[in-house]
């Protein structure tokens, strides 16, 4: 705690419960919307288990309160007979009516409630308060893990909001699952990257149409808080999970010239990012994802698998399940790159086919190179050869990413209704002279706002 807060307790008889309410500030009778939590009363605090994230919530929210500037306060609510007003069983409405007569009594008309529950909200409109817009007390960060289930439940459930607001200007959101990772390059320091981390900071600065969500996992470390801080600084909402014992991901460069050496990079592959389908199941819950809305796979979710079919599949389904769009990026490391050789090469055409042709996708963006890893020979002047790839994915959009030309990054072929209507070579001239990390994923997301506008004129 920042500030000094005043501890009061009222006894509500009418609704059975005690309310222990923190101020700061002197909140009663304030003229202008005060800061205002309400915390249900939880067996965990005291036992400080791993079940729910209550005590998390109390300590964010009291750092709000106290460096906020303006009054605040913080309801406690406690039922004299938890029995009869176990929340479980939908009694929840004495115990936020109760919350709304304290403060009624303080004179306190209108509120910036930090809260997602429909029901609080309702309870306190009822009694005549204003209710303004809910925060999240964690700024753009959203945790995933077991302790996090009961917000996840209520959200899918439709009695909370997600902490993700819907906004006006980016009509639809895309969940972004890759590797969150730190990059250790020779020259420099080491900073943020990863497959999770470069595409979503495209959709922040390429696009005005889609809100990056990324998904992933770090580990309990210094790296691990360096990708958290950094996903917060650029205002990027995340899903994230904390791995108990693994160590954030890294990747060293270890040489810096000659990129065609397949060994310039080193990583530690038991790392934290392992593409939890329990947390993703979660992130799904919790973004309330619709079918406006898309999803950005990075195929480093099949080197984490161990290119193992059963376990893609059920990420592709879960994701598909979602509703919501699926681009799937084959990233050209994930097939090549000299640790991953030996699995890589046993994920030929036929699995490839058999995986996307039971969890079909959207869009499929990758480089020629890797296509030919898998066992399928093109070339992107000749729109015939791309037919197959469509085919045995699904796709209606296929992205090629040319890997030495600059100057003609992209080309782009589209299937409609089984058959080929559209392919055009982009030529985007690169904004910076020298490649840079994480440039090239820019180039692809200006292609993708193209397909994602066509697709909302489609539904419109
Ligand atoms: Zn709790």
């Amino acid at each position: 705690m920042t500030a000094d807060f005043v501890l009061e307790i009222y006894n509500d008889a009418e609704n059975g419960v005690d309310v222990v309410s923190l101020q700061k500030d002197n909140p009663a009778g304030s003229r202008d919307p005060v800061l205002c939590r309400i915390q249900l009363d939880c067996i965990h605090h005291i036992f400080h288990d791993d079940d729910c994230d209550c005590r998390e919530q109390i300590k964010a929210t009291l750092d709000l309160i106290g460096q906020c500037g303006k009054p605040g306060l913080l309801l406690y609510i406690r039922p004299r007979d938890p029995e009869r007003t176990d929340p479980k069983k939908g009694e929840e409405k004495k115990l936020y009516d109760a919350a709304a007569h304290v403060l009624t009594r303080l004179g306190i008309k209108s509120v910036d409630l930090l809260s997602l529950d429909y029901g609080k909200a309702e309870a306190l409109k009822d009694c005549g308060i204003t209710v303004a817009k809910s925060l999240w007390p964690d700024g753009t960060v959203v945790r995933l893990g077991r302790r996090y289930s009961r917000i996840a439940d209520k959200i899918d459930n439709g009695s909370a909001e997600s902490p993700v607001p819907q906004s006006d200007s980016k009509p639809c959101r895309v969940l972004i699952v890759g590797d969150l990772n730190i990059d250790k390059l020779r020259t420099r320091s080491p900073a943020v990257g990863g497959s999770g981390f470069f595409p979503a900071v495209a959709f922040q600065k390429e696009t005005e149409i889609c809100e990056p969500v990324v998904f992933g996992k770090i580990g309990d470390d210094e790296h691990g808080r360096m990708i958290e801080n950094q996903l917060r600084s650029n205002k990027i909402w995340s899903t994230l999970g904390t791995h108990p014992t693994k160590k954030s991901g890294y990747v060293k460069f270890v040489k810096s010239t000659g990129s065609e050496n397949l060994h310039d990079y080193e990583w530690d592959t038991n790392n934290a990012n392992d593409y939890d389908p329990k947390n993703l199941e979660q992130a799904i819950k919790l973004l309330v994802l619709g079918d406006q809305d898309y999803v950005y796979l990075s195929s480093y979710m099949f080197v984490q698998k161990n290119y193992n079919l059963e376990k893609i599949a059920q990420i592709l389904q879960l994701l598909s399940g979602s509703g919501a769009r699926v681009i799937l990026d084959l990233t050209r490391m994930t097939f090549e790159a000299g640790v991953q050789r030996e699995a890589s090469t046993t994920f030929d055409k036929e699995a490839f086919s058999n995986l996307l042709g039971k969890n079909p996708v959207h869009c499929v963006i990758c480089q020629k190179e890797v296509l030919e890893t898998i066992g399928y020979k093109v070339n992107a002047e000749d729109k015939k050869t791309l037919e197959p790839v469509h085919k045995a994915t699904g796709a209606s959009w296929l992205i090629l990413r040319y890997k030495h030309d600059m100057k003609r990054v992209l080309s782009v072929s589209q299937r409609y209704e089984n058959r080929m209507i559209n392919h055009t070579t982009l030529m985007l001239q690169a904004p910076i002279t020298k490649p840079k990390a994480g440039m090239s994923d820019r180039m692809v997301v200006r292609v993708l706002k193209g397909i994602i506008d066509m697709d909302r004129a489609n539904r419109l």
